[in-house]
């Protein structure tokens, strides 16, 4: 299958043709027109497969097409959440190389730095958030941003997630976020808690495997 044949929305074609991005891979060519219909996704995919262009791909699709039915100001519509401040950056990255021709705002948020710089950055304005749960949960406390407007919700790499603690954190930050939205859930594996956790925030919800 070709990128043509998945019928990318023009501008983040062509920033997939500047990236030099041919072919979808196996999980983007499943997860693409999944996450278009508005549906929640279970996806068990590891690193490596390019699970983060088969979320931010269709993410910025369907903003761009909220972007045309809603004016302004629309707050923070998506967030990504991370185990590590490495994932953050590098989600980050993608959601800025796929959506450089559109006009949204994106910050990455994650512990060990100072949170002024960050800060700074949520008082411009962001549309997509992608964070680490610690800084995330740190900020919220002190009244510098809220979850209320956030309509696509990922999790990413939700067992390592588990194995680093975060699971309350996580599970807190869920009870923030609205009850109307989209949850994207990704995993390398699937065991029984992550099942459990998984069913907690998805809604009937489409599964993909790689
Ligand atoms: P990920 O599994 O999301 O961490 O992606 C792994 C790597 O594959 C990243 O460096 C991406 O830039 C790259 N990548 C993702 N999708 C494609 C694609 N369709 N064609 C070529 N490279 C890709």
């Amino acid at each position: 299958m070709s990128f043509s044949q998945l019928a990318i929305s023009g501008s983040i074609q062509r920033a997939l043709n500047d990236l030099g991005y041919t072919n979808p891979t196996p999980i983007q060519s499943k997860a693409i027109p999944i996450v278009r219909q508005r549906k929640d996704l279970l996806g068990c995919a590891q690193t490596g497969t390019g699970k983060t262009a088969g979320f931010a791909i269709p993410v910025l699709e369907l903003m761009e097409e909220d972007r045309k039915s809603q004016p302004k100001p629309r707050g923070i519509q998506v967030l990504v959440l991370t185990p590590t401040r490495e994932l953050a950056i590098q989600v980050l990255e993608s959601f800025r190389d796929y959506g450089k021709y559109l006009p949204f705002r994106s910050v990455a948020l994650f512990g060990g730095v100072s949170q002024v710089p960050q800060v700074q950055e949520l008082n411009r304005g962001v549309d997509i958030l992608v964070a680490t749960p610690g800084r995330l949960l740190d900020l919220i406390q002190q009244g510098l941003l809220s979850l209320d407007t956030i309509r696509y919700f990922v999790l990413d790499e939700a067992d390592r997630m588990l194995d680093m603690g975060f699971v309350h954190d996580v599970k807190r930050i869920v009870r923030m976020l609205p009850v109307k939205r989209q949850t994207l859930f990704f995993s390398a594996t699937m065991p029984t808690e992550i099942k459990k956790l998984a069913d907690s925030m998805l809604v009937q919800p489409e599964t993909v495997a790689v």
